[in-house]
């Protein structure tokens, strides 16, 4: 199977490390492997207790510094790609980009020749601060203003993660990145705590998750509720019909095998953007053809 991949963006400071260090407690405990590309490592402070158990090792934690992943460090990006790719071979990928970078010029370099025939889903979430306060802090050396760099963001988000939501009333900064991006699902998370299958959705067949086995953080808070549930799409459909059923879900992540009018395609949904992509030598096995995984939110919050 391809290996997905997680651009996770944001200003210093919005709560993008804590995301990713929940990414990777989470994955201790379902001892998936997954590896981080970090442009600002120095934040990570990954503790030694990450790396032992159901991590992939020190090699699998690489720091890119002196530069920004989506332009002056793009090839050493792709470098470290292929070296990820050939030496570790993780489950997953995490690139933590620099508070300036643009998520979608990012996301563009994984479709470089030599990382596009082995990357699968790739999604990008930014992070945004609920309080403001990393955006009331920013500076570019390239002289962008914090208002120009953060509605770029913004804008070319899959999924924006609001953080700090205990922090402050969370409603302004809402209403202000949805002006920015009306169709990007907006989720609350505090301490980075989202469930991990959002931002790595499972497809049809894919072994489920260990049973959780504790609490990811001690803080007793609430966050929002998600439903993983599995759709039939009957063959036969055009791809723009499938499309249009699956937006019609209103999920944040679909993922899954579909037979359409033009031959068999593979769903990889996040937000609003839906893509059908013929399957290239990836073998469908025919039980999972026309099943689709989709994950919504039930509206509640669920507190512990
Ligand atoms: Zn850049």
């Amino acid at each position: 199977m391809r290996t997905p991949v997680l651009v996770v963006s944001g200003f210093l400071g919005s709560g993008k490390t804590t995301l990713v260090r929940s990414i990777l407690k989470q994955s201790q405990r379902d001892g998936i492997r997954t590896a981080v590309i970090s442009n600002e490592f120095g934040a990570l402070g990954i503790d030694e207790a990450l790396l032992t158990a159901g991590m992939p090792g020190p090699d699998a934690i690489v720091e890119l510094a002196g530069g920004c992943v989506c332009c002056q460090l793009s090839d050493a990006l792709v470098d470290t790609l292929v070296m990820l790719h050939e030496r570790v071979n993780p489950d997953r990928i995490v690139i933590e980009t620099s508070g300036v970078a643009l998520p979608f010029e990012t996301q563009l370099h994984l479709y470089r020749p030599a990382v596009r025939d082995w990357i699968g889903d790739e999604a990008c979430v930014v992070v945004v601060d609920a309080t403001g306060s990393a955006v009331a802090s920013f500076s570019d050396p390239n002289g962008a203003t914090a208002n120009e760099t953060f509605d770029q963001q913004v804008q070319c988000a899959d999924l924006l993660i609001l953080s700090k939501v205990d922090l402050v009333d969370p409603s302004p900064m809402q209403a202000r990145v949805q002006a920015l991006a009306p169709e990007t699902p907006v989720m609350n998370a505090v301490f980075g705590d989202l469930p991990v299958d959002v931002l790595f959705p499972r497809a049809p067949g894919d072994q489920p998750r260990a049973p959780r086995k504790r609490p990811i953080t001690p803080h007793a808070h609430t966050h929002e509720e998600f439903v993983s549930t599995e759709i039939v799409v009957p063959p036969g459909l055009s791809p723009d019909e499938v499309e249009a059923r699956l937006l019609g879900l209103d999920a944040l992540r679909v993922k899954g095998f579909v037979l359409t009018s033009a031959g068999p395609r593979v769903v990889q949904g996040v937000g609003r953007r839906i893509e059908l992509v013929e399957p290239g030598d990836l073998v469908i096995r025919p039980g999972l053809v026309g099943r689709v995984v989709a994950i919504r939110r039930t509206g509640g919050t669920h507190r512990h």
